[in-house]
């Protein structure tokens, strides 16, 4: 008789436990719970740079001489947006009026062809920063053309990346493609 309700004490004092402990925890999730909120209004102030960062894309997204036009497509030279009105086109090819001009007025010649298929596809990274290079830095007009082709038996896509510049830098500019590719 003894033993049995001393069992039952040991039982009882350990729920006893159980609950202050079951207690605590609630207490500690409310009061958790209470400063949530505040963690997330914290969180939510940061969202102004956010706001910013999207102003900035929408303005790529309009034309670089009318900023009240949507952008149509952007120049194979310079790589700014521009809207329908002043891009100008030959054979798929997308221009600004000025590097239109460029385009029309200089022979053009291919200096550099990178195949490029699913497997390899950043191959031609190094052509796509070059460019920029040239004209960024040195406003030295090209533009790069893909071409793509079915490889029907391999089941891919090929993709041919063209370097063109104008016939009289050509030379200088295939030497230095090589040192740039050779510094990557
Ligand atoms: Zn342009
Ligand atoms: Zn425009």
């Amino acid at each position: 008789m003894m033993t049995s309700q001393t069992l039952l004490m040991v039982v009882l004092c350990l729920l006893t436990v159980c609950l202050i402990f079951m207690l605590g925890l609630a207490i500690f999730l409310m009061i958790k719970l209470s400063t949530l909120p505040k963690e997330a209004t914290k969180e939510k102030a940061p969202e102004t740079p956010i706001n910013v960062k999207e102003e900035k894309i929408e303005e790529s997204l309009h034309c670089q001489n009318h900023k009240d036009q949507a952008s149509a497509g952007i120049c194979l030279i310079c790589e700014q947006t521009f809207c329908e009105e002043c891009l100008r086109e030959d054979e798929n090819k997308y221009f600004c009026k000025d590097h239109f001009k460029t385009y029309t007025y200089n022979k053009w010649t291919q200096i550099s062809e990178i195949r490029t298929t699913p497997d390899t596809p950043y191959e031609a990274l190094a052509i796509y920063h070059f460019k920029r290079h040239k004209w960024l830095n040195e406003k030295v007009p090209s533009f790069i053309v893909t071409h793509y082709k079915i490889d029907t038996e391999n089941d891919i896509i090929e993709s041919y990346v063209q370097l063109n510049v104008i016939e009289k830098d050509a030379e200088n500019l295939e030497k230095e493609l090589k040192n740039y590719k050779g510094q990557d």
